[in-house]
């Protein structure tokens, strides 16, 4: 039962929230169910990653549970009330600790304390295509969640029925427990575990959720994926994930995008890269020369002479911004190929081109460099 989050994600206590959240993304993707078919315990341990990231990635919560160590089921509203009985040992002093577990249920008054739970968080991998993530897409994804019963309003009761009251607590919600000591007498009062603090108990539970409040279902959920959107990134849809437990609110669904490679452009923030081979004659001569974008083609002057490594921008093609919506640029970055293969035509001019320019290219027309290996390692 009891766990350390830390080590569930592998993190230390002194990690960043952003070092946890990196880890917890590293975990959530190799542990996820949808990917992890074959192995029965994927799923539970997905389970127990997610519950680890819920606690860590709320500083409040985070600091009660670095303060209380190892999680009991009451502070951190996971497991029920039945981790109850371990605190029978606390002395009156502890009372304090005790009113921090419990404070808010004291808040309430004792008549109209609620056992509400949040639902949990749920989180699913979506991969896009590059131009989805730069423009901006519609998409669906199928998810399997829990949401609230039609048939009971999410209460558990068969329609027409009741809750009774709770046999243990008497139907006060609560359990009082008296402790004289030669300081005084101390009364503790905690929830009942029976009824989770509620007074009442379900006899007729409802038959389509069998008195649970909440039925699985498959859905179709749209997730807009906004324009300018990077590998990497999580989205969050505030209340699609499982529905609450007696009228808490429901846990939130967290989308992991993942963005396919693009066979021509590299991502580097809101820029995007790419070389651009041009030939020999084209960097000598100058040229007009065409460059991909990813709405077409444009024309770019190479000026005669251009060097291998000089780099064009194309302003305000690359990817919006996701704060401001200005888009960054396309860089493109030329590069000289050299020909592979020449025709006689055309060796023959380019010996000729090099005789113009004073170079000595003998031994490159009789196939000299290895001519040149044995005069620098003997004749043999
Ligand atoms: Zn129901
Ligand atoms: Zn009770």
């Amino acid at each position: 039962m009891a766990a350390d989050y830390y080590e569930i994600l592998g993190v230390s206590k002194t990690s960043t929230q952003d070092e946890i959240k990196k880890a917890y993304r590293k975990l959530a993707r190799r542990y996820h169910p949808d990917v992890n078919k074959d192995d029965p315990g994927a799923e539970s341990k997905f389970k127990e990653i997610n519950e680890a990231y819920e606690v860590l990635s709320d500083p409040d919560k985070r600091r009660n549970y670095d303060t209380f160590g190892t999680a009991k089921g009451p502070a951190f509203g996971g497991g029920g009330f039945d981790d109850f009985s371990g605190f029978g040992g606390f002395e009156g002093a502890v009372g304090d600790i005790f009113d921090m577990f419990f404070g808010n249920w004291q808040n309430q008054g004792a008549r109209t304390r609620s056992s509400a739970q949040r639902g949990s968080d749920l989180s699913l991998e979506l991969t896009v295509d590059f131009e989805e993530a730069v423009f901006g897409a519609e998409k669906e994804v199928e998810i399997g969640r829990l949401v609230s019963c039609q048939t009971c309003g999410g209460s558990g009761l068969e329609p027409g029925t009741n809750p009774e009251a709770c046999p243990t607590c008497r139907g006060a919600g609560e359990i009082r427990n008296e402790q004289r000591t030669v300081f005084g007498t101390f009364i503790r009062t905690a929830p009942c575990p029976k009824c989770q603090g509620t007074g009442r108990i379900i006899t007729s539970p409802c038959k389509d959720c069998n008195g649970q409040g909440r039925k699985p279902v498959h859905e179709k959920i749209d997730v807009e994926i906004p324009a300018g959107v990077d590998d990497g990134i999580t989205l969050k849809l505030a209340s699609k994930g499982e529905a609450g437990l007696r009228g808490g609110r429901p846990g939130d669904l967290y989308i992991m995008v993942y963005v396919k490679p693009h066979p021509v452009f590299e991502r580097r923030g809101v820029d995007l890269f790419c070389r651009l081979p041009i030939t020999f004659t084209q960097a000598a001569l100058g040229a007009e020369v065409k460059v991909p974008t990813l709405e077409g083609f444009e024309t770019i002057k190479v000026a005669p002479g251009t060097q291998t490594g000089t780099n064009f921008k194309l302003k305000g093609k690359g990817v919006p911004s996701l704060h401001h919506k200005a888009r960054g640029d396309i860089l493109v970055q030329v590069v000289i190929e050299t020909p592979r293969k020449l025709t006689e035509k055309q060796r023959q001019l380019l010996i000729d081109f090099a005789h113009e320019s004073g170079e000595d290219v003998s031994e490159i027309s009789s196939g000299g460099i290895l001519g040149r290996i044995k005069d620098a390692f003997g004749p043999k």
